[in-house]
């Protein structure tokens, strides 16, 4: 492969690096870790992603348990570099000019990925345009497409200027970038001088593009009024056409990808299915998101790795052979992560957790669907586990969005159940999750628990970082750990195949699912039978650590949407 950029990534949000908040969650981290893996599988890519000035987001709890959040203060020229092209782009009558800031990541033999933050805010736009790049989610409506169409159709344009001519392949991470497709249809017209788009750019863009679908949950796809659309891009012939463009005065996002995508694909086995039955006569494959290991590996895991598993970094299947670590190592690593954790804890909140005690670890982001409080439904029973079968204490973290109310009032929710209980277990709630935290967390605790509604999780990936390190989860059946999941192997399901069958999402009954757990099985074991919980420990590896990554993942998408 010579090193001309084949593939464009697209996507929204983007984690590159600690410190630049130019994410929100799990899908600007997965964008990062699948760069990375581009990088170091020497796939030929470029990126393309907006900046935000008034970085997402510095949480703060107030004394109720009550976030407030503010914007993260940041200095856009200490981690990027100002390139020289400008493009334009038509926003409302109004002619929007753009820049771009590149941030380049290399391997150590010099191959280069760039990533190129577009950013709106130069002297020569008014005022409303200058503040498309402050955020990443808020503002209404008409804020969101123009930062939409900024990002698709600025994003081709800026690529163009910049001289990549021989793009083979638009990968659109989520649907917010598909007005990208816009543009390519439109250079497609162009190039062969037609007064209007045929069906032959149709074929020409649908060759090009790929699309990456990330969620069933309504609120993740957006849609925008045909006459806002017509509003800020002006009147386009292409807009007739129905079977691309427009279901009853409405653009859906998603839709539009899906019309002008040769591949698209969910993010997990069921998550592929969920997507085939809500979006009808398209064809969803689906590739299993994975995490990137020399990222999340915490560092002593990292040794432990490169002296055992010498070629782990290069060749992630080789974790596989996890099974030969002495358990005395794979415990001593973790005993290490587990103590930088804790004493992080401790520091931060001086609330005097014990590292030989069995930490429960819960990071989300705080919304409904993911009933963070679950394991409180019935407070009482938990205080008895506790008592009688070993001590537990639980480390949380997660922002809610600056508009979920429901959100912000389950952490109010949690922080109220955390003091009724403090004499019997200790809870802690962190402020501020962000890449560096889930390293520190999902690394640190004994078990990581996930408890969201069916079919809502997509994936999820904190679960992966975690198997990585060698922590088990206790999950619900639900996005990636349906295919994680060995019981009692690899870690634990909280209502198993049969009880998911019938499983209505009630609270209870997860809930009580989720306590027999813990009481008969995970936390005997914790105590008792150390060995065979490191057994379950080394199986994480070996079996969710060699096959929960993003190379795998890349691979999957070179070999089934990039080259085929
Ligand atoms: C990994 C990660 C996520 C995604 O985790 P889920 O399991 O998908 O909830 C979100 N935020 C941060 C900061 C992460 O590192």
């Amino acid at each position: 492969m010579n090193n001309q950029p084949k593939i464009a990534y697209f996507s929204m949000e983007i984690a590159v690096k600690e410190n630049i908040p130019t994410y929100s969650g799990g899908l600007g981290v997965l964008a990062g870790d699948t760069i990375f893996a581009a990088l170091n599988l020497k796939v030929p890519m470029v990126a393309v992603t907006l900046l935000y000035r008034k970085g997402y987001c510095f949480q703060k709890l107030d004394s109720s348990g009550w976030q407030i959040e503010e914007p993260v203060e940041w200095i856009v020229e200490d981690f990027f570099q100002e390139l020289p092209e400008r493009i334009k782009v038509d926003i409302d009558n109004r002619i929007v000019h753009v820049r771009a800031w590149k941030f380049e990541i290399k391997s150590p033999s010099n191959f280069i990925i760039p990533i190129f933050f577009l950013d709106t805010d130069l002297p020569e736009n008014a005022e409303t345009d200058r503040a498309l790049s402050d955020y990443l989610y808020g503002g209404d409506q008409y804020y969101r497409l123009c930062k939409e169409v900024i990002l698709g159709i600025g994003g081709v344009r800026m690529l163009r200027a910049l001289g990549y001519q021989h793009l083979e392949r638009f990968h659109m991470n989520e649907g917010h970038a598909s007005l990208l497709t816009l543009e390519l249809l439109e250079e497609s017209r162009a190039a062969s001088k037609r007064q209007a788009v045929s069906e032959e750019d149709i074929e020409n863009v649908k060759k090009q593009c790929v699309f990456t679908t990330h969620t069933p949950v309504a609120a993740g796809h957006d849609k925008f009024s045909m006459d806002l659309v017509t509003q800020v891009l002006g009147k386009r012939e292409v807009f007739s056409r129905k079977d691309i463009f427009c279901c009853e005065g409405v653009l859906n996002l998603t839709y539009l990808a899906l019309n002008l995508s040769h591949y698209v694909n969910g993010v997990a086995k069921k998550h592929g299915e969920i997507a085939n039955l809500m979006f009808g006569h398209y064809s969803i494959d689906s590739i299993t998101n994975g995490i990137n290991v020399s990222r999340w590996a915490s560092a002593p895991f990292q040794g432990l790795y490169d002296r055992y598993i010498p070629s782990w970094k290069e060749d992630n299947f080789s974790l596989r052979y996890a099974l030969n670590i002495p358990k005395n190592e794979v415990w001593e690593s973790h005993m290490q992560a587990k103590k930088q954790l804790i004493q992080y804890v401790n520091r931060e909140t001086n609330i005097g957790m014990d590292q030989d005690v069995l930490t429960i670890g819960f990071a989300r982001r705080a919304t409904a669907y993911k009933r963070g409080d679950l394991i409180f439904q019935d407070v009482e029973k938990l205080k008895s586990i506790a008592k009688e079968k070993g001590a537990i204490q639980l480390i949380y973290a997660g922002k809610a969005h600056p508009q979920d109310r429901e959100g912000k009032e389950l952490i109010q929710r949690i922080i109220r159940v955390k003091e009724s209980i403090k004499n019997e277990i200790r809870v802690v709630y962190l402020e501020n999750y962000d890449v560096e935290l889930a390293k520190l967390m999902t690394s640190g605790v004994d078990l990581w628990l996930n408890t969201p509604q069916t079919p809502m999780e997509a994936s999820g990936t904190s679960g992966m970082k975690a198997a990585l390190n060698g922590v088990p989860s206790l999950s619900i059946l639900d996005g990636w750990w349906i295919e994680g999941c060995i019981e009692g192997i690899t870690g634990w399901s909280i209502a198993d195949e049969k009880q998911k069958h019938d499983s209505r999402n009630d609270s209870n009954e997860d809930s009580f699912l989720l306590y027999d757990k813990l009481e008969k099985v995970i936390v005997p074991m914790f105590y008792k039978e150390r060995g065979r919980f490191i057994s379950v420990m080394q199986h994480c590896i070996a079996l969710n650590g060699s096959f929960f990554n993003s190379q795998r993942m890349l691979q999957q998408y070179v070999l089934n949407a990039y080259f085929n």
